[in-house]
């Protein structure tokens, strides 16, 4: 079974929520005193795929990356 790494950068995360709309796999922390997203999973599968991509286009600052750790082809 295929194996993505999730990653984002946190710093530039405007704090939308639609990751954690979206995917299960993401929620919403407050990091000092600001709204910011936080991976549950960095490491997923293929059944995991589809959610955390849709997570990453709704993402408007595109901030949300996903990389196939079988062959490091960048996903999105
Ligand atoms: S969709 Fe992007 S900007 Fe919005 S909370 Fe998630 S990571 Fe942050």
């Amino acid at each position: 079974m295929t194996k993505y790494k999730v990653e984002h950068e946190i710093e530039e995360c405007i704090g939308c929520g639609a990751c954690a709309a979206i995917s299960s796999n993401w929620e919403m922390v407050d990091v000092d005193g600001e709204e910011k997203s936080q991976i549950l999973k960095s490491e997923i599968n293929d059944s995991e795929l589809e959610d955390n991509k849709q997570a990453a286009e709704s993402c408007p600052v595109a901030i949300i990356h996903i990389t196939n750790l079988d062959t490091d082809e960048k996903i999105i």
